[in-house]
């Protein structure tokens, strides 16, 4: 009788003849597994054995799964390889334990091939094995008619042939793959005596090599490769270097610390069969139903059923019809996503997705998920970078200092980098990204400390006003009364510009608390020392709303000459911004509004003292020093409606001080907040109608569908088209990421004027605008937004003093996601910002935006103790060494200026 191997070795060989029909055997692999398995399992001589049994059965089970073409004749191609020992086993395999028991070592072992090879075998078992054995000639019997039937039996014909014998009671022909395998299978050969199988990985500490020290000129050449466009790849023309660049990645560095999305964990995989409702699962199968189905309120959704073998499990893509031309029939995808249960049955509602690629089942580990972009899929990504790992990982200069290090327990560069991408395990991965995150904050850190000695090493003009003048200003200025917070933020504010030393603050305050007021407050102050200021905003409509309300404020001034206040946007003609830019030069301009406009070339001022940033989190620390260089090194205020843990802006804002206001003007009543499901849009459609007839406004936002502009700029536009045709006697009007800035701004001001009643929009609607008559605002998908930006959408509505409503719709099946109750039992920011840290890290809170760069990344890795740490060490090295010049400084400090650049050109 052959062994358990030999058996399998010739069904696989089978298989590969019949061309991967998964028929060599009845009922397919999968379901042969089990049988095989029981007999190989009582052949087992060693750990090694269960455990390439195991890794056998996986791949078996998983077989169906894999696509025909290609996917199937890898996967046969390896069980091969794996059972003659050609390919070590795979990590996830070795590191389990096995603990069954053995025959022991003076056992005598048993000799190669004949029946009592398998000893424990019962007489019924090999009935059973027999029976089977039997079967493929009949399995292939069957397979040769259908192939003639098809008119393709020339291969089938010979395939047949060969498998007759089948039931040859185990004789078999000598091969190369058989006595590699018996050698294996008896521990001749390149198996590992019992003790040396690893206990699961688990690192106290990452492994760190000895440094090699390299001179500076190598250094150099290192970093121009590094810095080298990713062009320089071999098979990376201008086509894929250009969808590269929409992923922001521009050089080899660039797509080195290009980080997964996700990683998933094959050797987790869940079968279909298994899954309850409520999990994070992945699951791999074959697409065996797709239907667009005209979902509520005429949305249409995108429903497919897939396969694994075990079970199957509906998935709904609500609103995603177009993945109708995606995802077809028969093909093989990876779903990621969260269950939930529909109608008692487990299903998945807008889970991830992409193909299957049969290379990441063969790599059976942690397989990263990289964000794509049209044109590039997943596998080719994968591909790319792991080449590009693959060389630079060891001849990365690791740029922080040993000692550095050696006193954090931190892990190499290169291992880092090796780590984030294709980790070995978990806790590897864990380990690379505290690295990544640490020197993130490192990094931040010592450009903040450079740029904060560089700024207060020059003074500037101490403003001045006495208790009186300020007293009566603001009486002046504000029809009402100050809250306490603005008024500690405005005495602070006075406090720190009546000095030399520039200020340089952050006006920390929720949504609506009336920032602009203490702006206004600063303004004044500089106006009245003679001086000019600045104030600007990330959009025009921003800077435009401030310009209408600065300017109808600053009129009441208690002064017989008014400020000049004027606006500098790109929306201006090239005549007007003239006429702006020689008014603030000469300073017949005291005060201007805009955006970037401002920190142009070419903008210059007369007397520049104090410089103002609205909604900061939108600019780069390197914009801030650009507008501080119009001027004679002049105050600064920056200001953000994001409010974020206190550890966190230590260290993002480590060079400002910090005001913040916590208390809503009075008389605000809180947004009503509720979640609703799906099945209930039509009831809130009639509530906005209510609204528009009560003569408000509506906000209807739609979601980031994917990672992709122009697709959320489809969802957008269709829904807007649906709109109009339920809201067909309103007004309806439209805005998305993909209009330009001039058609934005147009919409917004059209929206003020009350040109429409009701907006359609996606995220790009979350900053600071005022439409104080808007009074409703419904998001779709409100599951697959941020907290802190579902509470940014939240602020604009109720600003008119009206009774608001903010209406999130959950479309993540049943259960309603933790931060979407947050949001209906809390309005203040930044009670919400520390339930956002505590339920999913820091991510959201900070920077992770669609345009520009985010100031972190993984931020959900950010922890106090790490940024304790990084401060610590970027002190150290700061007070040994504040310009960075010493040579085991210099790569570090050539990453510290390359922090800098990407920050300016943020914009
Ligand atoms: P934000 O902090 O979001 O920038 P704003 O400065 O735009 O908020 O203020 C929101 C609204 O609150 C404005 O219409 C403003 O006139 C009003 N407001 C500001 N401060 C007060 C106050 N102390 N009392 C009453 N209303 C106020
Ligand atoms: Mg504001």
């Amino acid at each position: 009788m052959p062994s358990a191997l030999e058996t399998l070795v010739k069904i696989l060989k089978l298989e590969r003849e019949q061309g991967y029909k998964n028929n060599a055997v009845i009922g397919g692999l999968g379901e042969y597994s089990a049988l095989w398995a029981d007999q190989a399992r009582t052949q087992a001589r060693r750990p090694e054995h269960l455990m390439l049994i195991d890794e056998l059965v996986d791949l078996m089970i998983r077989y169906e799964s894999v696509s025909e073409k290609g996917g199937r004749g890898d996967s046969i191609e390896y069980m091969l390889a794996r059972i003659t020992g050609r390919i070590p086993p795979p990590e996830p395999y070795r590191s389990r334990h096995y603990d069954a028991p053995f025959p022991s070592r003076s056992e005598p072992r048993p000799e190669r091939a004949p029946a009592n090879a398998a000893p424990a075998a019962s007489q019924a078992q090999r009935d059973r094995r027999k029976q089977r054995a039997a079967q493929p000639s009949a399995d292939a019997g069957q397979s040769e008619r259908d192939a003639r039937k098809k008119k393709k039996s020339r291969e089938a014909d010979r395939a047949s042939q060969k498998v007759k014998p089948s039931d040859d009671g185990g004789r078999m022909t000598p091969d190369d793959d058989f006595s590699r395998m018996d050698m294996e299978f008896r521990g001749g050969r390149g198996s590992a005596p019992v003790s040396d199988i690893p206990a699961p990985v688990k690192l106290a500490r990452p492994p760190r090599k000895p440094r090699t020290s390299i001179n500076p000129e190598e250094a150099a050449d290192v970093l121009r490769g590094l810095h080298a466009s990713v062009e320089t790849i071999k098979d990376v023309g201008p086509k894929r270097a250009e969808q590269l660049k929409r992923l922001n990645i521009f050089t080899i560095n660039d797509l080195l610390f290009f980080l997964p999305r996700r990683y998933d964990d094959y050797t987790q995989l869940k079968y279909i069969s298994k899954l309850t409702a409520n999990e994070q699962a992945t699951v791999i199968g074959t697409v065996r139903h797709t239907e667009v189905r005209i979902g509520q309120s005429g949305r249409r959704d995108f429903y497919i059923r897939i396969d694994d073998g075990s079970a199957q499990i509906g998935v709904m893509f609500f609103g995603q019809w177009y993945l109708q031309n995606k995802i077809r029939l028969g093909q093989q995808i990876v779903v990621y996503g969260k269950t939930s249960t529909y109608r008692g049955r487990v299903h998945m509602a807008n889970p991830e997705w992409e193909p299957l690629d049969v290379d990441d089942l063969k790599r059976v580990g942690i397989v990263p998920v990289y964000p794509l972009t049209e044109g590039l899929n997943g596998r080719e990504l994968r591909r790319l970078i792991k080449r590009t790992v693959d060389y630079w990982a060891e001849r990365l200069p690791d740029y922080v200092p040993e000692a550095t290090l050696e006193r954090t327990d931190l892990a190499d560069l290169g291992w880092t980098i090796r780590n984030l991408h294709f980790p070995e395990s978990w806790d590897h991965l864990h380990h690379a990204r505290r690295r990544f995150v640490f020197d993130q904050l490192l990094l931040l850190q010592l450009a903040i400390l450079g740029n904060r000695r560089t700024w207060q090493s020059l003074p500037t003009d101490a403003l001045h006003i006495d208790d009186d003048t300020l007293v009566e200003l603001l009486r002046a200025l504000f029809p009402y009364e100050l809250t306490n917070a603005q008024r500690r933020a405005i005495e602070d504010i006075r406090r720190d510009i009546s000095q030399t030393v520039p200020m340089n603050r952050l006006l920390q305050g929720d949504v609506g608390s009336g920032k602009t007021a203490v702006a206004i407050a600063a303004l004044a102050i500089a106006f009245i020392n003679g001086k000019q200021a600045a104030l600007m905003a990330p959009t025009g409509i921003l800077a435009e709303q401030h310009y209408r309300s600065i300017s109808r404020t600053l009129a009441a001034l208690p002064v017989e000459h008014k400020p000049v206040v004027a606006l500098l946007t790109s929306a201006l003609s090239s005549g007007e911004r003239e006429a702006v830019r020689s008014g603030l030069a000469e300073g017949s301009i005291d005060i201007v509004i805009g955006t970037h406009a401002l920190i142009q070339e070419g903008v210059d001022f007369r007397d520049l003292a104090l410089a103002i940033i609205d909604e900061q989190h939108r600019f780069g620390v390197e914009q801030r020093g650009t507008l501080r260089g119009k001027g004679k090194n002049p105050h600064l205020l920056v200001m953000t409606a994001t409010p974020i843990p206190r550890t966190l802006a230590l260290t993002i804002y480590a060079d400002l001080d910090l005001s913040i206001i916590d208390e809503m003007p009075p008389g605000r009543e809180p947004v009503r907040t509720r979640v609703i499901q799906p099945h209930h849009r039509e009831k809130a459609y009639g509530l906005i109608e209510d609204q528009i007839k009560a003569g408000h406004q509506a906000f209807i936002v739609y979601p980031l569908v994917e990672a992709s502009d122009t697709i959320e700029a489809e969802s957008a536009v269709e829904a807007f088209e649906r709109l109009k045709g339920v809201f067909y006697h309103h007004r309806v009007g439209l805005l998305h990421g993909r209009m330009k800035p001039a058609e934005k701004d147009a919409v917004m001001a059209a929206f003020r004027d009350h040109d429409f009643d009701i907006l359609v929009t996606t995220s790009v609607a979350e900053v600071g605008v005022d439409i104080p008559n808007a009074t409703v605002i419904l998001i779709e998908g409100a599951n697959r937004f941020g907290l802190a930006q579902l509470h940014q959408f939240r602020g604009r509505v109720g600003r008119g003093g009206h009774p608001s409503i903010c209406l999130l719709v959950n479309d993540a099946g049943d259960d309603i996601p933790d931060r979407l109750r947050a949001l209906e039992a809390t309005h203040d920011g930044f009670k919400l910002a520390e339930i956002d840290w505590q339920l999913r890290g820091s991510g959201d809170l900070i920077g992770t935006r669609q345009s520009g760069q985010p100031v972190l990344r993984l931020l959900e890795a950010v922890s106090p103790e790490l940024v304790e740490m990084a401060q610590r060490e970027a002190q150290t090295i700061f007070y040994e060494d504040p310009l960075l010049e010493r040579e085991d400084h210099a790569l570090l400090n050539q990453r510290v200026a390359l922090l800098r650049d990407e920050r300016s050109d943020l914009s």
